[in-house]
Parts: structure tokens; sequence; C-alpha cells
């Protein structure tokens, strides 16, 4: 992490930051709860996407730069979806 960073916000709510959910999902692009980085598309409207976990299984509300939310819907357009990596997609490497 940036040292500048650190140096605003200080360790401890550095380390507040690295362990929330928006960070690790809408920066790191990892599973909050298991850490898997591999994710399903679910159903999207607007700006917003259904995404669940290859790993868990737990499905969010995913939509940078806001707050992701645990949902709990339908897996039936999750199971068509191909498998992504967050991480690229959040980079647009592909959409
Ligand atoms: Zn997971």
């Amino acid at each position: 992490m940036f040292k500048w960073l650190r140096n605003i916000f200080g360790s401890s709510k550095l380390a507040e930051i690295e362990n929330s959910i928006a960070y690790k999902l809408n920066v790191r692009g990892i599973c909050p709860n298991c850490g898997c980085d591999a994710f399903n598309k679910g159903p999207s409207g607007g700006m917003s996407l259904n995404i669940r976990c290859s790993g868990c299984g737990t499905k969010y509300w995913f939509a940078p730069p806001f707050t992701p939310e645990i949902i709990d819907n339908d897996d039936r357009s999750y199971n068509l979806s191909k498998t992504f990596i967050l991480k690229k997609f959040i980079d647009g490497e592909y959409v």
C-alpha cells in the first residue's frame, strides 16, 4: 500500500480499509469471504452488476465505487455465465 495513504490514515485505519468489503471487491477483486478471485456474472442493471464468487458462492451487488452488498438471488443466470477474473474486469481488460 502507498506510503502516503499510511501517512494520511495511520496504520490501524489503513488496516481497516484493507479489510473492508469495498476494498477487497472494488480494488483487489477478491471475495471478502474466501479470497477467491474468480466470479460469475448474474443479473445487471444500470451501472451495477450481480456477481457470484466461484469459490464460496457468496453473491454480491457490485457497483464501484459504491460499497458492495451481499445479496441472495436466483442462481440460474450465474450458472449460464463464464467464470471471469474480477481484477481483470476492474482493470478494463474485458467487459
Ligand atoms: Zn468467496
